[in-house]
């Protein structure tokens, strides 16, 4: 039968399902998939499940494809994906209107969330402490490219009328964002009263003694799940070139419209990208970004996966002579640009 797994404890998930709840273990057939390199189940998961009564253990026959999943890879003697969050339809990127107010990080997380396949919402918490909330969310508007973008105060409430809608009954929804934007005040706020019932599970262990367990995955008085798991709470950037792409079409957009196609934005005649600043339509801090978040998706490849390395050496190469042969023209026409 299909079970979604709320929580997780090394090799033991916590399923629910239409049985009710209840502990399960990977069957062996799974053990020796994941040994050579399936993904484990995850938080979030939909899962196939074998119930063995009372005496035995539920056994998780295997993992069901997924929707969405948000990974992070280990570096090992082969590159291992490790799936933090699974089937997660909509992703409050949460970021504070104080003064870490910062639409780069905004852009880091977005990059992130495209990766996994989930929807993004932009939330700008602390409106109660801004005086200028409504420009914030316009300055967020070349940000969020068609990302809706909401003000709220986890403080006073407000703002969470508009917030609700975006969380439908029966869609799963993670909060992300930095450590002090108030994720846990705007989880406390969406789960009103019910806050202890629906964090923990309680039970009894084998020997009789009272336990509980931080459920990972839980339902919102609005119907909507909620997950929170440790390993998204420090979630990084990862192997996000995908998600930096969709993040920054407009930029990818006017390279398209560069005179070299391995141009590097950065004064080579005939850039797109570097007349857009100079006109004042692109955000100078925005490239910069842009660049930024490519050059660590770069390192991060690297140091997984030797090959690309190999293949960066090439790409240097390639790159002087491109360059010394523009200089050489440059020349040839009298050193105009
Ligand atoms: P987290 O680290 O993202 O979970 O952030 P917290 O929820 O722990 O909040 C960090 C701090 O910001 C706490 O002192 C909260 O009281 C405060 N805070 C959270 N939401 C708001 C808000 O809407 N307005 C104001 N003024 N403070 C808030
Ligand atoms: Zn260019």
């Amino acid at each position: 039968m299909a079970a979604r797994v709320i929580a997780q404890q090394r090799k033991f998930w916590r399923t629910a399902g239409e049985f009710g709840e209840g502990w399960a273990e990977a069957s062996g057939k799974l053990r020796l998939a994941a040994e050579e390199g399936a993904d484990w189940p995850a938080v979030g998961d939909w899962v196939a499940l074998e119930l063995h009564g009372a005496s035995s253990p539920a056994m998780i026959q295997e993992v069901l494809p997924r929707r969405s999943k948000f990974v992070r890879k280990v570096a090992g003697k082969k590159i291992a994906e490790q799936v933090m969050a699974a089937n997660v339809d909509v992703a409050l990127l949460v970021c504070a209107l104080d003064a870490d107010f910062s639409p780069r990080r905004v852009e880091r997380y977005l990059a992130q969330c495209w990766e996994s396949g989930a929807k993004p919402v932009i939330v700008l918490n602390k409106a109660d402490a801004c005086d200028c909330a409504r420009e914030r969310v316009d300055e967020m508007k070349p940000v969020a490219l068609g990302v809706e973008v909401c003000a709220v105060s986890a403080k006073t409430g407000e703002g969470f009328g508009e917030l609700n809608e975006f969380l439908k009954s029966g869609q799963t929804v993670v909060l992300l964002g930095s450590s002090g934007v108030g994720k846990s005040t705007i989880t406390n706020r969406l789960l009103g009263e019910a806050v202890q019932e629906v964090r923990e599970v309680r039970e009894n262990d084998s020997k009789g003694r009272h336990t509980t367990t931080a459920r990972e995955l839980f339902r919102l008085p609005c119907g909507a799940l909620l997950m929170d798991t440790p390993g998204m709470r420090e979630f990084q950037l990862w192997d996000a070139e995908e998600g930096v792409s969709q993040t920054f079409t407009d930029i990818d957009e006017l390279a398209e419209r560069c005179r070299f196609g391995d141009c590097h934005h950065e004064g080579e005649p005939g850039c797109a990208v570097s007349a857009a600043v100079d006109e004042g339509t692109l955000d100078q801090a925005r490239l910069e970004n842009w660049q930024k978040l490519l050059r660590e998706q770069e390192f991060l490849r690297r140091k997984v996966d030797p090959e690309a390395r190999a293949d960066q050496k090439e790409q240097w190469k390639r790159m002087h002579r491109a360059v010394r042969n523009m200089y050489q023209q440059r020349e040839k026409d009298g050193g105009k640009r």
